[in-house]
């Protein structure tokens, strides 16, 4: 007797997921993680709070506590705070709450590939927008995006990723002023950045700013992200929210975490001044790179293909991110800012990659 296969929804069928291989190598510098961890004292105040927790409980489902302590940090009100596990669950939740079925949301490529792949998993349509040659964005092209596919979302993201590019005031005001629907700035790399969005006069406009806790605040492990936005936009999205996503442990590594900004302000300056020592050693040899105002470089080689770089970076333990085979990015890799020896050790195999 044959069993009937469950079938999957036909628009995933072609559908790939997120790819960042995670290889064990010496040096790991491809998902822009911080290479420090947070501090010894957080992590015992951790401790001492998990102890605590009853575990036979759900947690928080509003995370009040947490979401206060945000509000009072980016001196608005907890209604206007949403978070999530990581800031990609905080996306898939504008996604599911302003996009789906019959719904656009606009990207400006080359960028963070869930800004495509989250509309992708919801049943929203992407209408895909280029980038200048330069990368940065092309107002012109903005516009032409913004009013030929009435866009219900319109993501943004300053300091870019791939890139580091960070998205001009002027530029995102026209957007968040043109846009039809809602426009996402997403600033998980904002604290490395000159500028944010949520300097803007708001006054109720739809706009959403999302942030991370697992760049600059060195706490990837945890997944917690979070986003600003008007409170109404907030209690639309919070209605797709699944109960209680947002467990008690991770509650408490947010609010404490927000305990030791000064550490977080610390370890920013620093891998901002290894950024820009690392861009220095960059200059003089056979690679192009990108200005950045995040914790990664965006730099392709000139005589050599970057998957073949990228390999040979492997060959010699350093791991950085392949975008050698994207569209618009060919040849292009990124490393992330790591510590002074890490960020040695990758400009050492680099010298070597680009000479053997
Ligand atoms: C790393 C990154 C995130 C972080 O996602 P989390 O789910 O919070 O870990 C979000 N947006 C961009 C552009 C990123 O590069």
């Amino acid at each position: 007797m044959t069993v009937a296969r469950p079938t999957i929804r036909p628009d995933l069928i072609e559908l790939s997921g997120y790819h960042s291989p995670q290889v064990a190598v010496a040096v790991r510098l491809n998902t822009n993680e911080s290479p420090y961890p947070p501090p010894p004292a957080w992590q015992a105040a951790l401790a001492e709070q998990v102890a605590a927790i009853e575990f036979n409980r759900y947690p928080d489902r509003t995370a009040l506590v947490l979401r206060t302590a945000l509000a009072d940090l980016h001196g608005v009100g907890p209604d206007q705070v949403l978070v999530g596990k990581g800031s990609n669950e905080v996306l898939a939740a504008v996604c599911m709450t302003f996009g789906g079925q019959g719904r656009t949301a606009a990207v400006f490529e080359p960028t963070y590939a869930l800004h495509s792949h989250i509309p992708n998993i919801t049943g929203t349509a992407v209408a895909v927008g280029e980038r200048a040659a330069d990368l940065n964005l092309d107002p012109a092209e903005v516009r032409r995006v913004l009013s030929e596919s009435d866009p219900a979302i319109t993501f943004l993201c300053s300091p870019n990723n791939p890139t580091g590019l960070v998205d001009p005031p002027d530029i995102v005001e026209e957007v968040i002023a043109a846009a039809p629907g809602v426009v996402v700035v997403d600033e998980a790399y904002a604290q490395f950045a000159p500028w944010s969005a949520l300097s803007l006069p708001r006054d109720g406009r739809p706009l959403v700013v999302t942030r991370t806790f697992s760049k600059t605040w060195a706490m990837a492990a945890c997944r917690l992200g979070y986003l600003i936005a008007p409170p109404d936009v907030v209690a639309a999205i919070e209605k797709v929210l699944l109960p209680y996503h947002l467990d008690a442990v991770t509650q408490a590594a947010g609010v404490l975490a927000l305990d030791f900004a000064d550490d977080m302000e610390v370890r920013v300056s620093a891998i901002v001044a290894e950024r820009e020592r690392l861009i220095a050693n960059l200059v003089g040899l056979d690679v192009d790179w990108w200005p950045s105002q995040a914790n990664f470089v965006l730099f392709r080689p000139r005589s050599l293909g970057g998957q073949a770089l990228w390999e040979r970076l492997l060959k010699r333990s350093v791991l950085v991110r392949d975008f050698s085979s994207r569209p618009r990015l060919r040849d292009c890799l990124r490393v992330t800012v790591g510590t002074p020896a890490e960020n040695d050790a990758f400009l050492l195999a680099l010298k070597e990659s680009l000479t053997e």
